[in-house]
Parts: structure tokens; sequence; C-alpha cells
């Protein structure tokens, strides 16, 4: 696949590269008219310089928000010193960030996996849940999502993700969520791994009760099975703790992490605790896991989360704006959920003409399922900010 290298006359340069990216897309999603240029905080400008708050932060990701002066700045610091260095000799900064994300994990575990995305992150807690256990059985759940490379899609419940792609990785089972007697039922002498979300995202924005993390806790460890939290959303202060288990006092053996971790620079990590054992020189790896530049951006994203509570500040801020968010008063409304700045508005019909109606209105919001429409700002959005979206999205559901 090849890009035209030159610009046909009398075609504005932006017009040639939005039809460019349309052409030459991967699809799958959605096409949108809208061509985004710059942001600055939870605001992001299109190329007709019209203003719109952005509630979707890039799935999640750029969870310092926009154009964030410390983030910039670690960039073009490190670009400069250097970008390229695996993992075949020590970085600085790969060293500093190691021990600075091992200091903000929760206790329990006790070596890091650095790679490029969520994905892989998910892919790679697969395979040590392998490798620690001898075994091959995966426990996943319904409407779960962990991404879409084969065994993180063999993981993934979506059958529209799952069905051009078949036969998948055996091996793998969907238990319905939140439930633990199906988890039990499920789990056997020879399951490697459970892995769940703390909070479902793509699938609808539902947060696990405390009783169903712990029993998924216990029920792993009296079977000898691994228990994988995929934290890829819901990780780095998204769910008002650094990390959703915090909340509920469960410790996974391997916890995956992307999406927030380095404020929208590419970036995922995996967790290790210790009942994963000893992981084989060159068993895996990656080429750009943990490169200087990427860690000099979670370097940054990392401080500014801790120097600036903005966990707690998700915490609160999110309540309010949950309990603002219940009470609009909309017939068309089925139940209001989420936990920190991670929240959704199940709706009794299809979300995508509402999500456009907010467009209009200057609301960049997700869907996460047909019906519902999920909120994940950055979290150093402004109150005023979060009002202007309750009024957008009062008007919408009139
Ligand atoms: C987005 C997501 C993934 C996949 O991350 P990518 O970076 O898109 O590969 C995996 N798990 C969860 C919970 C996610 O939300």
């Amino acid at each position: 696949m090849s890009t035209p290298s030159t610009q046909p006359s009398g075609i504005e340069p932006n017009v040639s590269a939005v039809q460019t990216e349309r052409a030459l897309g991967s699809g799958g999603v959605r096409p949108r008219e809208r061509t985004f240029v710059r942001g600055k905080g939870a605001l992001l400008w299109d190329e007709s310089d019209r203003r719109f708050i952005d509630c979707s932060a890039a799935h999640g990701t750029a969870s310092l928000g926009h154009a964030h002066p410390a983030l910039t700045r670690a960039i073009e610091r490190q670009a400069g010193r250097l970008i390229a260095a695996t993992a075949a000799f020590a970085n600085d900064q790969r060293s500093a960030y190691m021990s600075e994300l091992s200091s903000a994990l929760p206790e329990g575990f006790e070596r890091l996996f650095l790679c490029n995305s969520g994905t892989e992150s998910v892919e790679a807690a697969l395979k040590f849940a392998r490798l620690a256990t001898g075994r091959t059985s995966v426990v996943a759940c319904v409407r779960g999502f962990h991404g879409r490379t084969m065994g993180a899609l063999s993981a993934t419940h979506e059958r529209r993700y799952r069905e051009p792609f078949a036969p998948l990785v055996p091996g793998f089972t969907h238990v319905p969520y939140d439930r633990i007697d199906k988890l039990d039922a499920a789990v056997t002498g020879e399951t490697a791994a459970v892995v769940l979300e703390p909070v479902q995202g793509e699938g609808g924005v539902r947060p696990a009760s405390a009783e169903y993390l712990q029993a998924a806790e216990r029920i792993c460890r009296e079977r000898g099975a691994m228990f994988v939290a995929d934290e890829v959303q819901t990780g780095f202060g998204r769910t008002g703790r650094m990390f959703a288990v915090e909340r509920h006092g469960v410790t996974p053996d391997l916890l995956c992490m992307a999406k927030g971790i380095a404020s929208g620079f590419p970036m995922g990590a995996v967790a290790l605790g210790g009942r994963v054992g000893e992981i084989p020189a060159g068993a895996h790896g990656s080429t750009f896991g943990g490169n200087p530049l990427a860690c000099a951006a979670a370097r940054a994203t990392l401080t500014t989360l801790l120097e600036q509570r903005l966990p707690e500040r998700s915490e609160a801020l999110g309540t309010w704006f949950r309990d603002r968010l219940s009470a609009i008063e909309s017939s068309r409304v089925r139940a209001v959920r989420g936990v920190g700045l991670m929240n959704a508005i199940e709706l009794k019909e299809r979300s995508r003409p509402f999500l456009d109606a907010l467009e209009e209105r200057g609301v960049i919001a997700l869907a996460a399922g047909p019906n519902v429409m999920r909120f994940l700002p950055p979290l150093v959005v402004l109150r005023e900010e979060l009002e202007e979206v309750l009024c957008a999205v009062s008007e919408v559901l009139a």
C-alpha cells in the first residue's frame, strides 16, 4: 500500500489528506466528516477552528488532556537525547520508569513487562499465564473486551470482532460477568487464567461488585489459575484510584495496562505478581516495548497524576458528574452507571443518533455497545466544561 507522494494541484492539502485517510484507512472505523487538528486540555478544535469538549480523550488515553506542557516538554527533551533503545541494554528512562511505576502499583507485584498497546499487554499476560501454569484454558467474560490480536481477541466476547477471524485460539470460554456461581463452575484444574476487566469498558461501562472480584481472586488461588485483571481502560486514575482493583483490595497475578499510561503516547505494560514464577530470558519480548520516548512520556504522566492528585480528582468530579447525569429527566434513559471519570448512560434505544446530536452541540462522546453513551473525558477536565456537557446531554435527550 503506497501513499500518493504528490498533492494533486488545486486541492487543499488537508482535504487531500482526509481523502487519503478515507481511501487508504483500514476500515472498521466509522467514517467521520470531522477532522481534528489540535487540542488543549479537554478541548479539541477541528479544521474550521470549531471548539469541542472532548469526552472521549482518544478512547480514554489522553488522561492529562491534550498538549499538556509537562508531557510535551518530556517528549521534546527525550526526542533530543535518545529515541531508540531496546531491552538489549539498560536505559536511564526505562529504569527510572520501572521503579516509579513499581511504587505506584498496589502491593504484590515484583516485575514488569513493557510493550506498546493494550492488546499486547493482554497477549503477554496470556503467554505468562501459560508459562506459569503449564495449562492452556482461559475463562473470560461475556461483554469483555481485551483487544484484537489473536490471543486477546480470543478473550474478547463480541461476535462481530471474532467471527471474521475464526478459528481463534482454542480453549477460551466466556461466562456471564459479575456472577460468582458461573465463574466458580467454569474454573477447573485445567484453567490457566481468568481474564476480566474490573469495570467493563467497551461492554457498556459495567462495574463488577467487590464480592465478585474477591471471589475471582480466591477461586484462582484455590485452583492454581492466574487472575488477570485487564486495567487497560480503568488504570491510571480513570476510576478514582490509580488502579480499579484497589477499590476492592484484590491483588491480581497479572495486571494489564495501556490506554492512559502515557497520556496518549502508545505504550502498554504488564505487572507480574509472585505466583507467576520465573519467565525464562528471551521467552517473550518486544522491539519497541519500553523505548525511551514512551518511558519519558509515561514518567511525565505518572508524576503529574500523583502531583496533581488526579485519581482523587477523578473520584470527586466523577461522582458529581454521575449524580448530575442521573438527575437528567428523560424517558429515553434506562440507567446511568460508572466509577470515577468513566461514566455512561444506557438508553432504551440506539445511542448513535444522540452521540451525533451531541457532536452537533460541540461535545464528543463515545459509544460502548449499541445503546450506551460513554463519557471518558481527560482527568483534567474542568467542572465548567462538564456543566456544558450536562447541558448538551439534557438537550439531546429531551
Ligand atoms: C482498549 C482496550 C484494550 C485494547 O487496547 P489497544 O491499545 O487498542 O490494543 C484491551 N483491554 C481493554 C479493557 C481495553 O479497553
